[in-house]
């Protein structure tokens, strides 16, 4: 059950798959395992085909032809066997479709309100009676196609991940990500050493220590950069006079280094 405004968030996410081993991926590596590991995330798993006599007819041929989808029944045994390993009541089907609506950090972080179920499909993907009677919501990672819901299933439950309080600790903290806080890009980074022969070298202010010129220059960049790469998400955004200022010297900066 999810509480993120009391910050107390186990986050449940259900996994219905032909390829459950594909998330080890996600459940050996990083940040997720991170999550699992720290009983913040729980991740569980059903497979269609524990619902069918035979494993190898878990797809059937589509109607007036066109290629191969699973079956629905097995899809939805798989639904309701899988809602019994949480108890929470306010479960979201999601089904990942090229059909569905393209995510954002908006939409992810909506997801933390829900203990949810992600549908992977396959071939040409799944009966249309399935879609209609039960699933909530169908989204999409962007407009291509790939041959199985795992890896957009993954997507979504990496950046969710990040997004539960405690996954993240505070050096890879969420707070400074592109999208995340002020809908900016994130500003450049740099590290050790200072000076690469041949290469513009680290700016002075980052090594100045002091910390109030360092903000200033990180939201400078951060404006800077979303100015440059994602002028779109500077138009949705009202700046600020502080803000405004900072871009105006960063854009004469950049016109006069050009
Ligand atoms: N015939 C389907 C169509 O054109 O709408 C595409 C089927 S696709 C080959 C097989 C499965 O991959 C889909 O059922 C879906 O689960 C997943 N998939 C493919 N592209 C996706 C995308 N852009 N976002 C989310 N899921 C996707």
């Amino acid at each position: 059950m999810n509480n993120y405004l009391n910050i107390t968030i186990m986050m449940w996410i259900g996994i219905i798959s032909l390829f459950p081993k594909m998330f080890d991926a996600i459940k050996n590596y990083g940040i997720t395992r991170q999550g699992i590991k720290k009983k913040l995330l729980q991740l569980d798993f059903c497979n269609p085909r524990d619902y069918v006599n035979n494993k190898y007819k878990i797809d059937a041929p589509i109607y007036g032809g066109g290629g191969i989808i699973l079956k629905p029944e097995p899809l939805m045994k798989a639904i309701k066997e899988i809602k019994k390993k949480t108890k929470s009541k306010n479960i979201k089907v999601i089904y990942l479709s090229p059909q569905g609506k393209n995510i954002n950090i908006k939409y992810i972080k909506t997801l933390l309100k829900y203990d949810f179920i992600l549908i992977c499909g396959r071939y040409k993907g799944i009966d249309e009676r399935v879609i209609q009677y039960f699933i909530d919501e169908e989204i999409s990672i962007g407009d291509y196609i790939l041959s199985g819901g795992e890896l957009p299933a993954m997507i979504v439950i990496d950046a969710v991940s990040r997004l539960i309080p405690g996954v993240l600790n505070n050096i890879a903290s969420n707070k400074t990500d592109s999208f995340y806080n002020n809908g900016l890009l994130d500003c450049p980074h740099y590290t050790r050493p200072a000076i690469i022969t041949n290469y513009s070298h680290v700016p002075d202010i980052l090594l100045s220590g002091n910390h109030k010129k360092i903000n200033d220059w990180k939201l400078q960049n951060s404006l800077g950069y979303t100015w440059l790469k994602r002028p779109d998400l500077l138009n949705k955004k009202k700046l600020n006079e502080k803000e405004k200022h900072l871009l105006k010297i960063f854009k004469k900066n950049f016109f006069n280094i050009k």
